[in-house]
């Protein structure tokens, strides 16, 4: 380690001593079950979002075999709204093999840890360095940026040979000891001080050697990802319900968006669909006639990779004909009482639209 690399760590954990967080849920007790199922859960997700997400899932999963244990849909009912089901998913089944292939430890080391499903280099390193005082480097998005923006790295950091910069300089900057404070206090500098857009250089402890800071181009830093037009699909979805009041849910595909959440039956839409196609294309998919239609108003929803335009269609199960309501109960059709408190794990925009039904009953 260079002299200016012990600068750069204790500058950061001087300023974290001051300034850090220390009291958020997942730095009491710690463990390593607490720290990885935090770490998941802050991909892609602010903190003040996760805290009474993480609280509900310690409460109702407090150790690492209770979630082993539990049922695919209750993990997912208390993912309901995160997004980004696969680390739902991910979490249960690195569970599994916490307890089946490791007796209920998790291994202790970053190799390790990177075996299990969901959990990359960047998290393993998290969890080694915070639950086992192991050194170990991070380099999740906050700490991309305020490396790329100390050292001015030009690129896109999903690109390899640009992410393997940052490792390189992440892993040099790691002190030996004071791991677990050193890797909040990057995560905490990156969230609270080196903000994607406003970064505030005047109260950071790097701003003296911070070579973006010093070329006034802090946002330049880390480089963008290279624009592309996102394609965009339009679906119909379908609120069918029975003459007692009940929706319509299907189960989605394990893979794919909202893999493994209720849903409502869905149909695509390629340009104009006949209210008479739309009677067949349903009839085909669930065995149901249906009669009256209301459309809703339809709204987008955004995904990394395309833009999905929803229409909510009620209607109703038509009673009189001889096909209607044959879907039975099953692992992949549920009638749903919209008066009751779900237990599914639904998907966002399905939580929401159940609960417009509810009013309009
Ligand atoms: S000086 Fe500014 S750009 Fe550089 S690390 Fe600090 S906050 Fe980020």
């Amino acid at each position: 380690m260079t002299h200016n690399d012990k600068t750069f760590s204790q500058q950061v954990l001087k300023w974290f001593d001051q300034h850090g967080r220390k009291h958020l849920p997942w730095q009491q007790d710690i463990t390593p079950y607490r720290v990885w199922i935090s770490e998941i859960m802050l991909q892609q997700t602010q903190v003040t979002t996760v805290i009474p997400y993480f609280e509900k899932f310690m409460a109702s999963f407090p150790g690492v075999a209770d979630l082993a244990n539990a049922a695919e849909d209750d993990v997912l009912h208390h993912w309901s709204g995160l997004g980004y089901y696969s680390r739902a998913r991910n979490l249960h089944k690195a569970a599994r093999m916490v307890m089946e292939n490791h007796a209920g430890e998790f291994p202790q080391s970053v190799e390790a840890l990177e075996q299990l499903p969901g959990i990359g280099r960047s998290t393993a390193g998290a969890i080694a360095s915070i639950s086992m005082n192991i050194r170990a480097p991070i380099l999740d998005g906050n700490v991309k940026r305020v490396l790329a923006r100390y050292r001015a790295i030009e690129g896109w950091p999903g690109q390899s040979a640009v992410a393997r910069q940052l490792w390189t300089i992440a892993e040099e900057y790691t002190p030996r000891k004071q791991g677990a404070d050193y890797t909040q206090a990057m995560m905490d500098l990156g969230a609270m001080v080196c903000t994607r857009s406003k970064p505030t250089c005047l109260i950071c402890p790097l701003k003296d050697s911070c070579i973006a800071h010093q070329l006034g181009e802090e946002t330049r830093f880390p480089g963008a990802k290279p624009k592309k037009d996102k394609p965009e699909r339009a679906v119909k979805m379908l609120m069918i319900i029975n003459q007692n009041g009940e929706v319509l849910l299907e189960k989605r595909p394990p893979t794919g968006i909202w893999g493994g959440l209720w849903g409502f039956p869905e149909i695509q839409v390629n340009g104009d669909l006949s209210e008479d196609s739309l009677r067949e294309k349903t009839l085909q998919q669930t065995g149901i006639n249906i009669s009256e239609f209301e459309e809703w108003d339809s709204f987008r929803h955004t995904f990394s990779h395309y833009h999905l335009d929803i229409t909510p269609v009620k209607t109703f199960a038509d009673t009189t004909q001889l096909h209607s309501c044959q879907v039975q109960e099953s692992d992949h059709w549920h009638w749903f009482q919209p008066d009751t408190p779900s237990q599914l794990g639904l998907a966002a925009p399905v939580s929401k639209l159940l609960k417009k039904i509810k009013q309009s009953l």
